[in-house]
């Protein structure tokens, strides 16, 4: 005897096929997106591996000084004096050939870049101060600690600046009144670096909330060139120097 279906349960038949399809669509759709993104994920860890082990390289073999941490527990030997010492063409609060304006030579080209690339988003940066001697910064420090009792967390001791590297730069501009002080944090200029400074080498070397790891107080106004790689990876993942060098250790 041939079984006659009803309506109701036709239509609620097809309901369920219909369920099972979409449940089956939205499981092998999430089963790719899952795979993609763990092929991604993947990707990206080997990308930062190649990454690690090529700033790895540059470091370990970093002849000429350019990636040397400097802090309270690194010091500079007294008679460090860069032998590539060179004059900026950029603008500087210090006007002519004072030791101050100087810069090593690779950092120096990469901040006439810098402020090549800055003016033409209409930002005008200025060079407050380059390279200090160990001598210079001795005098500072006991000038700093004499006047105002200034702490360590604001004043570098000698051989600890990193200005003696000549591969420091304190940064200002008009709109603070080349001031190097908190004022600089609200500066277009400010702003600019933030989104740019990492491109042509240098980092922010002493940031917001970072204070117990660099040693130091937030200085909007001091950037240290380490190059384009290290400067962009240090960016892109928010460390310091200090953390940077403990990763790859
Ligand atoms: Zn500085």
């Amino acid at each position: 005897m041939k079984r006659k279906w009803s309506m109701p349960v036709v239509i609620y038949s097809l309901f369920i096929i219909v369920c099972v399809i979409c449940a089956g669509t939205k499981f092998y759709s999430n089963y790719e997106y899952d795979k993609q993104q763990s092929v991604m994920a993947m990707k990206n860890e080997e990308i930062e591996k190649k990454e690690l082990t090529n700033m790895n390289r540059l470091v370990n073999n970093d002849d000429c000084r350019m990636y040397e941490l400097i802090n309270k527990s690194n010091k500079l030997e007294k008679s460090y004096i860069p032998g590539d010492l060179v004059y900026p063409s950029v603008n500087t609060v210090i006007k002519g050939k004072d030791n101050r304006n100087l810069l090593r030579r690779n950092a120096a080209e990469a901040l006439e870049e810098m402020f090549a690339a800055a003016k033409k988003d209409g930002v005008i940066l200025y060079l407050h101060s380059g390279f200090r001697s160990y001598d210079t910064q001795n005098l500072i420090y006991a000038s700093a600690k004499k006047q105002s009792g200034e702490s360590d967390e604001y004043i570098a001791k000698p051989g600890e600046s990193e200005h003696q590297t000549g591969l420091a730069a304190d940064l200002s501009s008009k709109e603070v009144n080349f001031k190097l002080d908190d004022s600089f944090e609200k500066s277009k200029a400010y702003k600019w670096l933030g989104n740019n400074a990492y491109k042509y080498g240098f980092i922010l070397r002493y940031p917001k909330n970072k204070e117990s790891i660099t040693g130091y107080k937030y200085e909007s106004w001091h950037y240290r060139f380490i190059g384009k790689d290290i400067a962009k990876y240090l960016h892109k993942n928010n460390l310091t120097m200090e953390e940077f060098y403990k990763k790859i250790d």
